[in-house]
């Protein structure tokens, strides 16, 4: 697993600062350039420990976050073997956005 694995912040080419969870969906963050991108749904078992309080946190603050395509300069996840433990394909993760954050995603 590189860097790059999770995708790079389409601004500033740089791996993700962290991931942040909502419930079971990850979500990948530049804060310099407050990009916000899902990397996988239910892959980080983390989320079981976290509380609904945090990701209402969390929410709250990838929702002032822009939503962007991250660069796979190696491919995206999904194309590679590991990525078959994804639940949802990546074309799912629009429909997670706008649930997650409306229609201003
Ligand atoms: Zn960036």
């Amino acid at each position: 697993m590189t860097d790059d694995y999770w995708g790079l912040c389409p601004r500033c080419h740089a791996a993700p600062d962290q991931y942040l969870n909502v419930y079971k969906a990850h979500y990948f963050v530049c804060h310099r350039d407050k990009t916000r991108w899902m990397g996988g749904y239910n892959l980080f078992s983390v989320w079981q420990d976290e509380s609904p309080e945090l990701w209402e946190t969390n929410r709250a603050l990838l929702r002032g976050y822009t939503h962007v395509e991250p660069i796979y300069p190696n491919g995206a996840p999904a194309d590679e073997g590991e990525g078959n433990v994804l639940e949802l394909v990546r074309p799912d993760f629009d429909y997670m956005d706008y649930v997650l954050f409306g229609s201003d995603a």
